[in-house]
C-alpha cells in the first residue's frame, strides 16, 4: 500500500458568527484529503474523472419489478397466458417475496415453470453474508448476471428494520475516502436489480434470519425503512432509481407496499437531478452527503462539487423542503483534523440558518476508524463540540451510529475485496 503523506496547511479565515472555542481550534491542523493505496482517475484538465454515462454492458434480463402493472399483464399474454397471472405472479414476489414455482399452487402446475422463467429470471446470486451486532445487522454481496458485485446491509434498530441498497455497480463520483468510488463505475443497476435487494432481505428475515426479534414483536417481520446509500450516486442513475421507489411505495400486490417517509434518497449534489426529484410528488426523505461546508476543502473531498458547489446544492435542498414540506437531512462524515474543525461547524450553522429555520436536520457520522490512515474519525470531545455548535446555532444535530463498521458494511466501506471477486468466481 502506498503511504500518502499528509498535508498540513493553515485554516482559512473563520466566519464572523465563530464562537469561543474558536481559540482551541487555532491549534488544529488541516489535513487534506487525499487517496490512500489507490490513484484517482484524473480527466484531461488533471481534475477527479466524473462518470455520469453507466459503460454499455449486457442489460440484466427484464423481470416483473421493471414492469409498471400494464406492462406486466402485455407481457404474460406474449407468453401466451391469460392477463390475470400477472397479479397472482406479482402477489407471490411482493407479498410472499418467493420466486420458487413450487409454491405458486394457486397456479396451473404446467404453466408455473414457463411464467417464473418469462417474468421473474433470477438477478441476484448471493455470494457472502456476513453477519455482526449479534445477527441483528447482515450484508449481502450479490453477483449480477453479468458478474458485477454489489453489497447491501440490512440492520434491525428498535422498532425498525433498515436496508441499505445499492443502485449501482460501483460509482462514477471518485470520491478520495471511499472504497465504492476507487474502481469506477461498472453500471447502473436495474429497477429489477434494486427491488431485488428489498424482496430478498424480505424473505430472510420472513424466514427467522435477521437476529434479535422479539417473540411478541409482529411489527417488525419485513424491512420498514430503505436507504440509497449503498453502492453508487442513486441521482445518476435516476430513472431506474426512481422507478424502483414507486414499486416500493405502490400498494400490495402492485409494488411493496411501503411508506414513502421510510424511504431515504441521498446524493453527493447532483443540483439538477435534486430539482427533478423535488417535482416527484412521491414524498421520500432526502439526504445530502455534504462532508464540508467550503468549496475550497469540498472541491477535492467530494469531487462533484466541482459542478454543483455547496451554496448550489444547499439551495437545491431547500428547495427539495420549499416544494415538498419534507425536512431535509445533511449528511456529514466526521474525519480527523480535515473537516471537524469548530469554525466549520460554525459556517455550516450559518449557511443553514441563513436559508431559514426548521428545514433541515444534521447527521454527523464518526467516519470508521482506520489507524493510522488520514482517514480517521475524530476525537470525542471534537465530536461533542462539533454538534454542540450546530445543536447551539438552533440546527437539530443527531449523531449518527456506524452500525456494520465490523464487516466493512458502513457508509464508504461497500468495495467488493479480492476475496469477494474470489468467492463469486468460485460459485460461477
Ligand atoms: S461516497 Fe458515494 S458518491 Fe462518493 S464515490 Fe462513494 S458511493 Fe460514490
Amino acid at each position: 500500500m502506498t503511504e500518502t503523506p499528509r498535508t498540513r496547511e493553515t485554516r482559512p479565515a473563520a466566519p464572523a458568527s465563530s464562537r469561543s472555542g474558536a481559540v482551541r481550534e487555532t491549534k488544529k491542523p488541516q489535513v487534506r484529503p487525499a487517496t490512500e493505496g489507490w490513484t484517482q482517475q484524473k480527466d484531461a484538465e488533471g481534475r477527479p474523472l466524473l462518470q455520469f454515462a453507466s459503460p454499455k454492458r449486457g442489460k440484466p434480463p427484464v423481470h416483473l419489478a421493471d414492469l409498471t402493472p400494464a406492462e406486466r399483464i402485455d407481457k404474460v399474454k406474449e407468453l401466451g397466458l391469460p392477463g390475470f397471472r400477472a397479479k397472482q405472479l406479482a402477489t407471490h414476489y411482493f407479498r410472499h417475496y418467493t420466486s420458487d414455482p413450487e409454491q405458486m399452487t394457486d397456479l396451473p402446475a404446467d404453466t408455473r415453470e414457463q411464467l417464473v422463467a418469462g417474468m421473474l429470471p433470477p438477478l441476484l446470486t448471493e455470494v457472502r453474508r456476513l453477519e455482526t451486532d449479534r445477527g441483528d445487522t447482515i450484508k449481502f454481496l450479490w453477483r449480477l448476471h453479468d458478474g458485477a458485485l454489489v453489497e447491501s446491509v440490512l440492520m434491525r434498530y428498535p422498532g425498525r428494520i433498515t436496508l441499505c441498497v445499492s443502485s449501482q455497480a460501483g460509482c462514477g463520483m471518485n470520491c478520495p475516502f471511499c472504497a465504492t468510488g476507487q474502481a469506477g463505475l461498472t453500471r447502473n443497476m436495474s429497477t429489477a436489480e434494486i427491488i431485488e435487494q428489498i424482496v430478498r432481505a424480505n424473505r430472510l428475515i420472513a424466514e427467522g434470519g435477521l437476529g434479535g426479534k422479539k417473540a411478541d414483536d409482529h411489527s417488525m417481520e419485513r424491512v420498514s425503512n430503505i436507504v440509497f446509500m449503498g453502492m453508487g450516486e442513486p441521482l445518476a442513475n435516476y430513472k431506474r432509481v426512481m422507478d424502483a421507489v414507486r414499486t416500493m411505495v405502490a400498494p400490495q400486490p402492485d409494488g411493496l407496499g411501503m411508506s414513502a417517509r421510510g424511504i431515504t434518497v441521498s446524493t453527493v449534489g447532483l443540483v439538477p437531478a435534486i430539482k427533478k426529484l423535488a417535482d416527484e410528488g412521491i414524498p421520500v426523505t432526502f439526504a445530502l452527503s455534504l462532508h464540508a461546508p467550503d468549496d475550497h476543502l469540498r472541491d477535492e473531498l467530494i469531487p462533484v462539487n466541482s459542478r454543483w458547489k455547496v451554496d448550489e446544492a444547499l439551495d437545491a435542498a431547500y428547495d427539495y423542503y420549499a416544494k415538498t414540506g419534507r425536512r431535509v437531512s445533511i449528511e456529514y462524515a466526521l474525519i480527523k483534523d480535515m473537516n471537524d474543525h469548530a469554525w466549520r461547524a460554525d459556517l455550516l450553522a450559518d449557511k443553514l440558518n441563513q436559508r431559514g429555520r426548521g428545514w433541515v436536520h444534521v447527521n454527523p457520522i464518526p467516519l470508521n476508524p482506520t489507524p493510522g490512515s488520514i482517514w480517521t474519525s475524530s476525537d470525542k470531545d471534537v465530536t461533542d463540540e462539533f454538534v454542540r455548535r450546530l445543536n447551539d446555532a438552533g440546527i437539530p444535530t443527531t449523531l449518527r451510529d456506524t452500525r456494520g463498521k465490523e464487516i466493512d458494511g458502513a457508509c464508504g466501506q461497500l468495495v467488493a475485496t479480492t476475496e469477494d471477486e474470489a468467492a463469486s468466481a468460485a460459485l460461477a
